[in-house]
């Protein structure tokens, strides 16, 4: 047995199309679905992204706007930069590239994003009413975990998931969003003792680390569904690697996301998404 392939980009292919007809009809009605991106500094990884968020913006009919700063930025031009697109009624959502450089807090710039307009979950309120239940956009990687385990049709009531990693963007909001789905919910880190005993419990195991390939066969309950966030490039340009060993794993999981090719494609969609759910609720 195999475990079966989540695919991310055949599920992104379907969302997009749910997205477009979001935004035609936002734009019948006048409103114009518009994201700003505020990017640090100038490396490729960042550019990539961006140009990615670029791409995915122009084919669903989001604006898009890329503001660009020094990496040397001092944090409180970035806070005037956040609070100007905070109030800028032709943006609907905000979003600032991470990791940030060194010294800028997200936490403290997060603030000066409104939360109505915090696509990506950055301002730490959002990050409270996820964890009290309360309507807001969750970051876009973890709300792409949730989708494809939706659609993938994976039981969570009462499931046991571990999510490896305890990141604000990735490992605490999949594990708030899977105990609001009533899993049973560990969440695992560095200092977890026995980490594979740990996974090995898992029904659903989501892993979020950035070490290529440490999850191996040990890892893993047989038919367990597997969510590889993980996106490591392999040295000397061989494109790159999550941070499940596919391989070793692939003939005891039940189901497992690629690398490339499973939540990256959807996290871009997640995050348009809530761009036009946040232009929908701030049209008049
Ligand atoms: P991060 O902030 O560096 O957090 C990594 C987490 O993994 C930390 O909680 C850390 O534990 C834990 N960890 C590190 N080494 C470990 C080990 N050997 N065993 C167990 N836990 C370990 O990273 P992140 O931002 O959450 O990103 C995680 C991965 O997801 C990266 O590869 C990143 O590129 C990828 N990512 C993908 C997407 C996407 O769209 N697909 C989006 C965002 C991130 P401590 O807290 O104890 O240090």
């Amino acid at each position: 047995m195999t475990a079966t392939v989540l695919d991310g980009r055949a599920m992104a292919a379907e969302l997009r199309d749910g997205l477009k007809g979001d935004v035609a009809a936002l734009r019948a009605r006048g409103v114009a679905p518009a994201l700003a991106v505020v990017v640090l500094g100038d490396d490729p990884a960042a550019r990539s992204y961006v140009r990615g968020i670029e791409r995915a913006c122009a084919t669903a009919e989001i604006v898009c706007s890329v503001h660009r700063m020094e990496e040397d930025a001092a944090e409180v031009e970035l806070a005037l930069l956040l609070d100007r697109l905070s109030a800028d009624a032709d943006v609907h959502g905000v979003i600032v590239q991470t990791p940030l450089p060194q010294g800028i807090d997200a936490a403290r710039v997060g603030v000066h994003i409104a939360v109505e307009k915090d696509v990506d979950g950055l301002n730490p309120t959002s990050a409270g009413r996820l964890l009290v239940g309360l309507p807001s956009y969750p970051p876009a990687t973890a709300a792409a975990v949730l989708e494809i385990l939706h659609r993938a049709h994976t039981p969570l009531r009462g499931a046991r998931a571990v999510v490896i990693g305890r990141s604000a963007v990735v490992g605490k909001p999949v594990a708030l969003l899977l105990l609001r789905e009533d899993a049973t919910v560990t969440l695992c880190h560095s200092r977890t003792v026995d980490l594979p005993a740990v996974a090995r419990e898992a029904d659903v195991l989501v892993v979020a680390i950035g070490r290529a390939k440490v999850v191996g066969a040990a890892w893993i309950k047989p038919g367990a569904t597997v969510i590889d966030v993980g996106i490591n490039a392999v040295e000397g340009g061989g494109g790159i690697v999550g941070d499940v060993d596919h391989e070793a794993v692939a003939p005891i999981a039940g189901a497992l996301t690629p690398v490339p090719g499973g939540v990256g494609p959807l996290t871009n969609i997640m995050l348009l998404r809530n761009v036009a759910a946040a232009a929908r609720a701030l049209a008049p």
